[in-house]
């Protein structure tokens, strides 16, 4: 059997993860991510009516015309988050394969093809449950349930003809997620003594001595921030990644136990919390106010106006985006204005890169020159450090490591982690995208 990987995107840099694996010809692509940064470094980027040759040439999306032409038999989606499935509006629709994912990662997905205005993805969806297994033209394809800053996020594991690559880009191993399963340790195991051929493994936060605090953690970090602000007479501010439904979990339910009601602002706080209540997958008191449309949000934050000390308000913008709910507030554009004594608590950390690092620094001297007092990284991250990585490379033992998703440093402390674990020159691959390795046959 001859394996071939071929990685388009993700490699030596973050976002826009892609990589498609080859079993005697036939293939799947697991993954078609956006990279965030290009786009918005592009002045006039819109991602709905950009074309794909536009958004590959600023690099906002994977380059996949190496695979185009060649016999793909599947797309599969790792999970959720916009720098795996972002890119699906302008790449699936030239493969003729079925899109599979967990029931939350197709219900994103699903609105990610719905924002597509400039080509139609007609691809045929199909749902797999976490840790199920499906068949496709002899490729058989695992989602084992692992644990990462969202829900139903899956280790992808390939197998044809014998031979098995494991896709194993965004996880950490928690054993406290608080909502979701526990990665799958036994699952993994059995893989690893059945033999993995090759696995593509992440790098974003292989730097960190780790382990990667779980998101208990988390809870609990927010527990004593929380406690110390919620008594004074100011407003109180979070903001969080809104597709990490855990997080905001954690958050409403330490607003109700600190005595104040929190609300849920912005349009993709909303769109992400429908799918995942849609899905049964949190229970969310059933009184709690979730708005996206700018009406319903500006009059929730005039009532917040009134009873400041009432509420907690969680908004979209921690990144500082210039057009998210935290900035429009702080520069003085919806009804609740900063004043002296508001806390601003920022529960996740700052995705590296040039526009982020402005952006934030931006909105915390607005946010601080009103007399807020602000709150950062009180957040625990969902990618695994060196310890995590370690337990994980000898709990499935792959024949051939290769680093994927991070900067070239990070693929780097990769590779050197795998040399440390007795991986030689020829089962260690410092690969770019693009750029194929081929295995076996
Ligand atoms: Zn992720």
């Amino acid at each position: 059997m001859a394996v071939e990987i071929l990685p388009l995107g993700g490699l030596g840099e973050v976002g826009k993860n892609m990589t498609a694996i080859g079993f005697d010809g036939r293939y799947i692509i697991v993954d078609m991510g956006i990279r965030l940064d290009s786009i918005l470094n592009y002045e006039d980027a819109d991602l709905g009516t950009m074309s794909r040759e536009e958004l590959i040439s600023i690099n906002g999306i994977p380059d996949d015309r190496k695979l185009r032409g060649r016999d793909v038999r599947a797309i599969v989606l790792t999970h959720g988050h916009l720098d795996h499935i972002g890119a699906i509006g302008k790449l699936a629709g030239a493969y003729n394969a079925a899109i599979y994912g967990t029931p939350f990662t197709i219900e994103l997905a699903k609105r990610v093809i719905r924002e597509e205005r400039s080509r139609k993805v007609k691809n045929r969806l199909v749902v797999v449950e976490p840790g199920g297994v499906v068949e496709v033209d002899g490729i058989r394809l695992e989602f084992i349930r692992a644990t990462h800053s969202i829900l139903q996020t899956a280790l992808v594991a390939a197998s044809g003809g014998g031979s098995t690559v494991l896709f194993a880009s965004d996880f950490k191993l928690d054993d406290e997620p608080l909502l979701g399963a526990r990665t799958d340790y036994g699952r993994l195991r059995r893989l690893g003594k059945r033999g993995v051929l090759a696995a593509l493994v992440g790098s974003i936060r292989v730097d960190e001595p780790g382990p990667t605090p779980s998101e208990a953690y988390a809870r609990d970090r927010l527990r004593e921030v929380m406690e110390d602000v919620t008594p004074s007479r100011g407003a109180v501010l979070v903001t969080t990644f809104s597709s990490h439904i855990v997080r905001l979990k954690s958050i409403v339910d330490l607003s109700f136990e600190l005595g104040r009601t929190p609300v849920l602002l912005g349009r993709s706080l909303s769109n992400y919390c429908a799918a995942a209540t849609k899905l049964g997958l949190v229970d969310f008191p059933h009184e709690l106010t979730i708005h996206g449309r700018p009406n319903a949000v500006r009059n929730t934050l005039r009532e917040v106006e009134r009873a400041r000390r009432d509420y907690v308000v969680v908004a979209t913008g921690h990144q500082g985006e210039p057009t998210a709910l935290l900035t429009r507030i702080a520069d003085g554009e919806r009804p609740l204005k900063i004043v002296k004594g508001d806390e601003v608590i920022f529960s996740a950390s700052i995705i590296p890169n040039p526009i982020n690092e402005s952006n934030r620094r931006i909105l915390e001297a607005k946010l601080q020159a009103q007399g807020a007092r602000i709150h950062r990284n009180v957040h625990v991250s969902g990618h695994a450090g060196r310890r995590d990585t370690v337990e994980f490379l000898k709990l499935v033992n792959p024949e051939h490591l290769i680093p994927c998703h991070g900067t070239r440093d990070k693929l780097q402390f990769m590779s050197d982690i795998g040399r440390g674990l007795g991986y030689s020159r020829e089962r260690l691959h410092m690969l770019e995208n693009g750029e194929a390795l081929r295995l076996g046959g």
